[in-house]
């Protein structure tokens, strides 16, 4: 357990950084279905544009449930107060790091070396 962490604040943001990934998903289902409908009455190209569009927000979409369950996962570190340790070397992730992404489970050596491969 981190003593030197505000626990409760990175807990509140990644709760946060959830609910709004959740409703951003919520809205883009809704969203997404009037194209599905609409494609007998558009032309090709403008057919083209919506099937581009749609395999755009699905790359969103994606993105946005990887980030879901990075999230989920950080939050259950939160809970077994492994919050904060790199899950690769274990050493204590800066606090700068986690401010700026909460979400975060290696420390920034770690990250470098993944960046390197
Ligand atoms: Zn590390």
């Amino acid at each position: 357990m981190r003593d030197d962490l505000d626990l409760n604040f990175f807990k509140k943001s990644l709760e946060e950084r959830l609910s709004a990934i959740r409703s951003g998903l919520e809205a883009k289902r809704v969203a997404g279905t009037p194209v599905e409908l609409d494609q007998s009455k558009v032309g090709r190209l403008s057919r083209m544009d919506a099937m581009q569009q749609q395999a755009m927000a699905q790359a969103t979409t994606r993105r946005n449930e990887l980030e879901q369950e990075r999230i989920q996962m950080a939050l259950k570190r939160l809970e077994s107060g492994d919050y904060g340790y790199c899950v690769k070397c274990e050493e204590e992730i800066a606090e700068a790091r986690l401010r700026v992404d909460p979400a975060t489970l290696v420390c920034i050596d770690c990250a470098r070396a993944v960046e390197k491969k």
